[in-house]
């Protein structure tokens, strides 16, 4: 996950946190000095070469920093805050669990009100045939827990040799060190000594990008299974254990899959025997206007990945999501072998499962699965109808409420940009001065969009009318 780029010195206000009163100019010291931050160019912010932000507080699609700047949040975080920023009863049972119990541990049978009713509240939200879940506390690690899962199914199975993960280019799937490796985006992979052998990749199906602008996108997915199918000769079926993929693929451009993708890739993996894990991290709990990415594909995983929109990132929480087939194994292995020999001190933490409830009662409540796809598909109609037609716009797409935009030096032989002009991190810069932020996705010049989906319509237009003048401002 890249961080946003922001413009703007720090003005000296003063606050009080934790009984201190700190200056901007102080914090912005401290910052340069002491902390670490992720997906960064850690030298240029450690001489101050890169501007920083400091947020203060948020409300609703809006984020405030200590200069007072307020800014529309068309990312809500990393796509994580999906209920809106500042909402009280999430913060009430945020602050009731902490007080009645703050932690206790989920091993050895060891559970809570908050985590046992979540794991309920999710089950009953999921698509069929999954059985229970497991409790992490992101994305990344419910990824590691995930590939764990399967190496452990297949040695009970007594077939230790069926081993590899199949994941896409584009993927991504965190940044540990599997869930690095299975991510497909060069960045997270030059320096790291990454992909780890166990993981393989086969095509993004991202069709605007495909090599050969005659295929028609059945074509290309025909296409994608080609490649699938002769990944696994080459690799062999006996070694490969699961195929990792998001509904959507997110980071890696805001791409939904062509028509008839995951059918068709299913029909692959069963008949090799290959398992389906489904990244719902983004995707999960409302993003594409359904409950869960798989039923809105048609998706039948043995494995669902949860995360953000569990909690809308209130508190951290991830899960893994294992279905009737998975789990049966899994007790089949303990039976024989003993205790599972896998656990965060933190799984199951009781303030996230607290969060993780309040969350989806919010949820249920406010009708925001119904919003995201409403408002989500005006604001892709909005956004195709102010750029669609500019000739250096290639795609405008999405799903839900995700969209993007994709830049293009010469539209109609879609000749992109070079890297080095970085026009998506030009534009959405330039889109930050208009108060409203989106990410420049990691790989392309694309700028993404996945606001909270309490988004309302007016709020969808600002953004629509920021992007159209930040736009012109760059590419004219
Ligand atoms: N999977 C997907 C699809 C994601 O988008 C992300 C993060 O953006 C992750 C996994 C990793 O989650 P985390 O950053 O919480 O480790």
């Amino acid at each position: 996950c890249t961080t946003v780029a922001f413009a703007g010195p720090l003005r000296a206000t003063r606050n009080r946190i934790g009984g201190i009163m700190l200056r901007n100019d102080q914090l912005d010291q401290w910052d340069r000095e002491c902390f670490f931050h992720p997906s960064t160019h850690l030298a240029q912010h450690a001489r101050g070469e890169a501007p920083n932000r400091v947020i203060r507080t948020a409300s609703g699609v809006f984020i405030e920093d200590r200069d007072g700047n307020r800014l529309l949040d068309a990312f809500a975080g990393l796509y994580c805050v999906n209920v809106g920023y500042g909402r009280q009863e999430i913060a009430e049972a945020i602050a009731t669990q902490s007080k009645e119990l703050a932690y206790y541990h989920a091993y050895v049978g060891h559970g809570t009100e908050a985590s046992i009713t979540l794991a309920k509240m999710i089950l009953d939200r999921a698509p069929k045939n999954m059985s229970k879940v497991y409790f992490g506390l992101g994305g990344s690690d419910a990824n590691e827990t995930n590939v764990k899962l399967v190496w452990y199914m297949n040695n009970i199975l007594g077939r230790p040799e069926k081993k590899k993960i199949i994941s896409r280019w584009r993927g991504y799937h965190g940044s540990g060190l599997m869930t690095g490796s299975l991510t497909g985006l060069e960045l997270f992979h030059k320096k790291f000594d990454l992909p780890l052998a166990q993981v393989i990749h086969t095509e993004a199906p991202y069709y605007y990008r495909r090599k050969d602008l005659a295929q028609s996108e059945a074509d290309f997915v025909a296409h994608c299974v080609a490649e699938l199918e002769a990944l696994i000769e080459r690799e062999g079926a006996d070694t490969i254990a699961a195929f990792i993929g998001e509904p959507v693929l997110g980071t890696g451009g805001v791409v939904p899959p062509p028509a008839g993708y995951w059918a068709a890739i299913q029909k692959v993996l069963n008949k090799h025997d290959i398992l389906l894990i489904a990244d719902e991290v983004v995707t999960g709990f409302g993003r594409l206007g359904t409950m869960f990415g798989s039923d809105h594909y048609g998706i039948k995983p043995d494995i669902i990945t949860i995360a953000k929109g569990l909690t809308s990132a209130y508190a951290p929480l991830s899960g893994s999501i294992v279905s009737d087939k998975v789990w049966n194994v899994l007790e089949r292995g303990t039976d024989e072998f003993g205790a599972i020999g896998h656990g965060w001190t933190y799984s199951a933490h009781p303030i996230g499962a607290a969060a993780g409830v309040a969350n989806l009662n919010l949820i249920d409540d406010l009708k925001l699965v119904e919003n995201a796809g409403t408002v989500g598909a005006y604001l892709r109609k909005s956004m195709t109808e102010a750029l669609g037609n500019h000739s250096h716009v290639g795609e405008v797409r999405g799903e839900g409420m995700l969209c993007a935009v994709e830049f293009v030096e010469d539209k109609d032989d879609r000749a992109f940009f070079d890297a080095s002009k970085k026009i998506g991190p030009q534009v959405s810069s330039a889109l930050l001065s208009e108060g409203v932020i989106a990410r420049a996705m990691p790989q392309g010049d694309i700028l993404g969009f996945a606001p909270p989906f309490c988004l309302s319509r007016e709020e969808a237009d600002t953004i629509v009318a920021a992007v159209a003048r930040a736009v012109r401002a760059v590419l004219g």
